[in-house]
């Protein structure tokens, strides 16, 4: 685009401007046609376009736009809240909706901290979560986030919380499967509980599958479980971050749900709009929530939160997840990009490793396997990689996460709808950008 632009993102840098999508493509402005394979930030999951989406949208949009939650319920609402009540775990079934991830987050240690108060904790207020981690901009989830390049400015104006390493086994030589390498990184949690003051600790805080700060990190074996015990044995409560790994894309609607671990909250957002609506959820379990509303209320509120027409998006949302056996899709397909991305490992000694669940997927760079170093960081490798698959018309989602003597990792999560004929077409793609890369 050659005229002035108003308009201002993260960086300077430009982009295409986005003409139209459907389905895992996207074009721009000039006819260029783009694989969407990182679902944007890991949200348009279940493609573009959706007809049936659209129709509910259109529907409501005739209906109303927006009823403010202080003078109206809505029916998309409850239908929603009652619909995400019966796919998260038993006790859990009091719904909060907000408009996008790092609101969930917020909301979710906001009502642990009301819940504390109400129930006569009051010294319990510190969140423990991990690092690396992402769990959002605003300052309270940023305080939580665990990434010195995006927390450093902010310091001052953020309560310091406690933070523990995510359980990165490949990094460490460990191994993933084995019970004991789970109990190594759980005990830390413990360890940093009894460090801070049992009874000042509020929560702890961490995403199942990982995100873009892990690059889909998965937990080793027990890991879940020996975390839950812990939370269990401090009267701590257990906040799961599923904003990216919830909604299905894991092949589970929750990605706690593969290791059958429940939370005292959760929260999710990307997938659960999928691109179609700015919507997100706290799911917290009753008890928590009951006291709180007994005590006065939840202090706590945004004001486009649970409008009528993102509601209605995301229950058209799940319902085509369900209709078109999407989960399903996610770990079929997922299956088979994952052995795709394992072969990219014997052609390029530079991938180091390749992981996740679903369609949740990534693969870091190194520069050799057996120390399992990273890239010289002058190398820029994740932005590089990223602009030359823009190129083939490839679009994968990058972090250099391990900021300065760390690495670089990739994500691969096209949208759930993606064929196996499709998940050819894009690793054609991203080789050809690995091999100029190489
Ligand atoms: N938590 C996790 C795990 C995320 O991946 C993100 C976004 O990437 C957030 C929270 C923040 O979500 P949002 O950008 O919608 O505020």
């Amino acid at each position: 685009m050659t005229t002035k632009s108003h308009l201002f993102y993260q960086t300077d840098s430009r982009r295409p401007v986005l003409a139209e999508a459907r389905g895992i493509y996207m074009w721009d402005v000039d006819g260029k046609r783009y694989i969407d394979g990182s679902s944007g930030a890991m949200v348009s999951n279940i493609g573009h376009s959706n007809p049936r989406v659209l129709d509910a949208m259109r529907r409501q949009m005739e209906k109303s736009t927006f009823g403010y939650r202080l003078h109206f319920e809505t029916e998309p609402g409850e239908k929603l809240a009652a619909k995400v009540a019966g796919l998260t775990p038993e006790g859990m079934e009091k719904v909060f909706f907000v408009s996008g991830g790092s609101e969930a987050v917020e909301s979710a240690i906001k009502l642990a901290r009301q819940y504390a108060v109400t129930v006569g904790q009051n010294s319990r207020w510190k969140v423990i979560s991990r690092t690396p981690s992402y769990h959002g901009s605003t300052l309270g989830a940023l305080a939580l986030t665990g990434y010195n390049p995006l927390t450093r400015p902010f310091e001052p104006m953020m309560q310091p919380m406690p933070k523990i390493p995510a359980p990165r086994a490949y990094l460490d030589g460990l191994d993933i499967d084995d019970p004991a390498t789970g109990n190594h990184y759980a005990e830390m949690l413990e360890r940093k509980i009894i460090e801070e003051g049992p009874d000042t600790v509020l929560a702890f805080i961490h995403e199942p599958v990982g995100g873009a700060s892990t690059g889909a990190l998965v937990p080793p074996a027990g890991y879940m479980q020996a975390v839950r015990e812990i939370c269990d044995r401090h009267g701590v409560l257990l906040i799961h971050d599923e904003v990216m790994s919830g909604g299905g894309r894991t092949g589970r609607f929750l990605g706690a749900d593969h290791w059958g671990v429940a939370p005292d909250i959760i929260a999710i957002s990307k997938g659960f709009g999928a691109g179609y609506a700015p919507l997100g959820a706290m799911i917290a379990h009753d008890r928590l929530v009951e006291p709180v509303l007994q005590s006065g209320g939840f202090m706590h509120g945004h004001t486009y939160a649970g409008n009528p027409l993102a509601c209605a998006a995301g229950l058209a949302v799940l319902e085509e997840i369900e209709a078109g056996g999407m989960m399903e899709n996610a770990t079929r397909s997922g299956d088979l990009l994952k052995s795709r991305l394992n072969d990219l490992m014997q052609r390029y000694a530079f991938i180091g490793d390749v992981r996740g669940r679903g369609l949740l997927l990534a693969f870091e760079l190194v520069s050799d396997r057996q120390s399992m170093r990273p890239l010289p960081k002058e190398l820029n490798a994740h932005s590089e990689l990223v602009e030359l698959a823009y190129e083939q018309g490839l679009i994968i989602y990058s972090r250099r996460t391990r900021d300065g003597v760390e690495g670089d990792h990739f994500l691969v999560c096209p949208p759930m709808i993606t064929t196996a004929a499709q998940i050819d077409e894009l690793m054609e793609m991203l080789t050809a950008a690995l091999d100029r890369f190489a």
